[in-house]
C-alpha cells in the first residue's frame, strides 16, 4: 500500500468526524524526547544507576519505596517530574490542535501518560481523562485522606545515588507526600481525581457516540489499557480507530493504522490532500 492511499483513509474520517477521542500511550512523547522504558535496556538507557541497582521500571514504579524510603521513591519520580516540567510538547500535539480548531472537532482527550503533555500542548484541562493519574498532582502516602493537590515543589535528585535531596510532605499531617500516579501492585493510589475525568468523559460519550473518530497514538499491547477503550468505543458505538504506531500497528478493519511514530503519522495525515486542502 502505498503511503498517500494509507493516509487518505485516517484524513478523510478526521475530515468528516464531528468528534475526536484522541487515546495517548508510552510512545506519545518519544518524539519530545521523552525516554521510552520499553523493556529493561530501555529503561537503564534512560537511568543507568538503576542498571547497577538491578531496577526496573516495575520495580521503581513501586509505591512501597515511598513508604519506606522515600528519598529512593522521589529518586527516580522526582527526575520524571523535573524531566516532564522542562520537556516541549512535539508538532504533533499542534498538529491536532490546530485540526480540532479548524474542523471545530468536539474533543476529549484519554491518555495513560502521567506527564501532563496534553495540558502543557494547550490542550483544555477539562478534555483530558489521565488514566493512570497526574505526575503533577500529590498525594499523602499513608493517606490520611483522599486529598489531592498540586505539585509545586522543587526536587533535586542525586543523580549517582537516584536519591531526592528533599521530600515533598503531605499538607495535613507532614507524612512524605508521593506523586498521586498509579504505580505496580499499588492499593494506595487516589483516584478520585481521575474518576471526576471519567465522569466528563462518559458525559462527553453519551453526547458524542454514535459520531468518534479515535486517533490513538503510540498505545502498546504491554499494558492494553488504551487499546482495549479505543477498542470499545469501536465495538460499542461504531467509532473508527486510526492506529498510530510504529511498533504494533496491527488492527483489524474497518479500522485502520499507520506504522509511524505519532509525529510522523500526524504530519502525513494532516498533510493527505483530505485535510490539506492541497
Ligand atoms: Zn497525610
Amino acid at each position: 500500500m502505498n503511503l498517500e492511499y494509507a493516509v487518505s483513509t485516517p484524513a478523510a474520517a478526521i475530515a468528516g468526524a464531528p468528534s475526536l477521542v484522541i487515546t495517548a500511550g508510552a510512545g506519545t512523547g518519544v518524539a519530545s524526547g521523552l525516554p521510552d522504558f520499553r523493556g529493561p535496556q530501555g529503561f537503564w538507557k534512560a537511568y543507568p544507576p538503576y542498571k547497577q541497582l538491578g531496577i526496573d521500571f516495575v520495580d521503581a514504579a513501586n509505591p512501597a519505596h515511598f513508604e519506606q524510603d522515600p528519598a529512593f521513591g522521589w529518586g527516580f519520580y522526582g527526575h520524571r517530574t523535573n524531566l516532564y516540567r522542562k520537556t516541549v510538547p512535539h508538532a504533533g500535539f499542534h498538529i491536532l490542535r490546530e485540526l480540532i480548531t479548524r474542523l471545530s472537532l468536539s474533543t476529549f482527550v484519554v491518555t495513560s501518560n502521567v506527564d501532563g503533555q496534553f495540558q502543557k500542548a494547550g490542550f483544555d484541562e477539562t478534555e483530558i481523562l489521565e488514566v493512570h493519574g497526574s505526575i503533577h498532582h500529590l498525594q499523602c502516602t499513608v493517606p490520611c485522606s483522599r486529598s489531592i493537590w498540586e505539585n509545586r515543589e522543587q526536587i533535586s535528585v542525586n543523580m549517582d545515588t537516584m536519591r531526592a535531596e528533599r521530600i515533598p510532605c503531605c499538607i495535613r499531617c507532614g507524612a512524605a507526600a508521593r506523586p498521586n500516579v498509579l504505580m505496580f501492585g499499588d492499593w494506595s493510589w487516589i483516584s478520585d481525581r481521575s474518576d471526576r475525568q471519567r465522569q466528563k468523559f462518559e458525559k462527553f460519550i453519551g453526547a458524542n457516540g454514535a459520531c468518534i473518530v479515535v486517533v490513538e497514538l503510540g498505545a502498546g499491547t504491554a499494558i492494553p489499557t488504551i487499546r482495549n477503550l479505543g477498542e470499545q468505543l469501536g465495538r460499542r458505538y461504531g467509532a473508527k480507530i486510526i492506529r498510530i504506531n510504529p511498533r504494533e500497528a496491527e488492527i483489524d478493519p474497518p479500522h485502520v493504522s499507520l506504522a509511524l511514530g505519532a509525529l510522523d503519522g500526524l504530519r502525513k495525515i494532516a498533510a493527505a490532500r483530505e485535510l490539506s486542502g492541497n
